[in-house]
């Protein structure tokens, strides 16, 4: 009983507009909600999905995302042709199959997450993408299977292991199934952890649900967005469950930086600089030399993860 109602808990991912701007209701989708400044895909595109003028994220796809942190022509994917089944035939306004054919159209995607092996910044990473335009990149099984096998790609090349994270949490139509993914993963984290490898853990507006309470909050170290969601629910359903007043900002990934939930909050520009300079303090140097001497590791810039190089260096690691 407690669990299916954990599955049907909802979650309030509704975001952009301050208090008595319009509601974003028929908005395009290439229209700011905070500004209204409106772009061209090709304009949006080459801003990485980031208004010049207000700041605010737009979504990204998983392949779109895959392309902005990766380098270029690096990514090779694995388990694309994984399909969820319907082992309880599932129907609510529509069947789950039916929801299924509609998602992978609207995405051209098998299910809500991409995942394979890519380099960043010269350094071999293995990847886990989800995306949200995929049935609100809610994780059912297939996600959990091509997530565990992602973490294994990790462990099978010892390299590290990175996430991101977009998801309204545990897929409704799969039950308990969708739930014992978030024991699944967590036991793929564990498994990168045992093999001393480090796990680098983006969450973008919403990471919610399951998805928060498994394996995005487990990153070694977890980035997140600027205003992106990372609650197991929204602050609608938090604030009408506990009769509190939250604060503005509850969830957001701003608050979970001040209570020390995230690591750091770092703008999408950003984002694969900061990336490839955690890898670069996790992992040796990409290249060695013919006569075997190593090149010396590009010497990370001094910036937020200063802390992190120093503790490294004492530990010895
Ligand atoms: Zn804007």
């Amino acid at each position: 009983m407690r669990l299916t109602a954990v599955a049907q808990i909802s979650v309030d991912i509704e975001r952009g507009p301050e208090e008595g701007e319009p509601h974003k209701a028929g908005r395009h989708p290439n229209t700011c909600p905070v500004c209204h400044s409106h772009y061209r895909d090709d304009e949006l595109v080459a801003a990485l999905r980031v208004c010049r003028q207000c700041g605010y994220h737009f979504p990204v796809g998983a392949r779109e995302r895959i392309a902005q942190l990766t380098d270029e022509g690096s990514f090779s994917e694995i388990a694309a042709d994984l399909r969820s089944a319907d082992p309880l035939a599932f129907v609510d306004l529509r069947p789950y199959t039916e929801r299924l054919s509609e998602a992978e159209l609207a995405t051209g995607l098998g299910d809500a997450i991409v995942v394979g092996t890519a380099t960043v910044g010269g350094r071999s990473v293995a990847l886990a993408v989800m995306d949200f335009g995929f049935l609100a990149g809610s994780m059912g099984s297939v996600v959990g299977e091509k997530f565990a096998l992602a973490a294994d790609l990790a462990v099978a090349h010892g390299v590290p292991f990175v996430s991101v994270a977009s998801s309204g949490g545990a897929r409704m139509q799969e039950n308990i199934l969708a739930l014992m993914q978030m024991a699944k993963t967590v036991m793929s984290v564990d498994a990168v952890r045992d093999a001393r490898l480090p796990y680098i853990s983006i969450c973008t507006h919403p990471t919610t649900g399951g998805v928060i309470a498994s394996f995005a909050a487990l990153g070694d170290i977890i980035l997140a967005e600027p205003g992106a969601l990372l609650s197991f629910a929204g602050p609608r359903v938090v604030q009408q469950t506990t009769g509190e007043t939250l604060t503005k900002d509850f969830g957001l990934a701003e608050s979970q930086l001040r209570l020390g939930h995230v690591d750091a909050v770092v703008p999408r520009g950003e984002l694969t600089e900061t990336l490839a300079r955690l890898l670069a303090l996790f992992t040796p140097p990409p290249e060695v030399e013919e006569d075997g001497v190593e090149e010396p590791a590009p010497e990370p810039a001094p910036g937020a993860f200063g802390w992190l190089r120093r503790l490294l260096g004492r530990s010895g690691g």
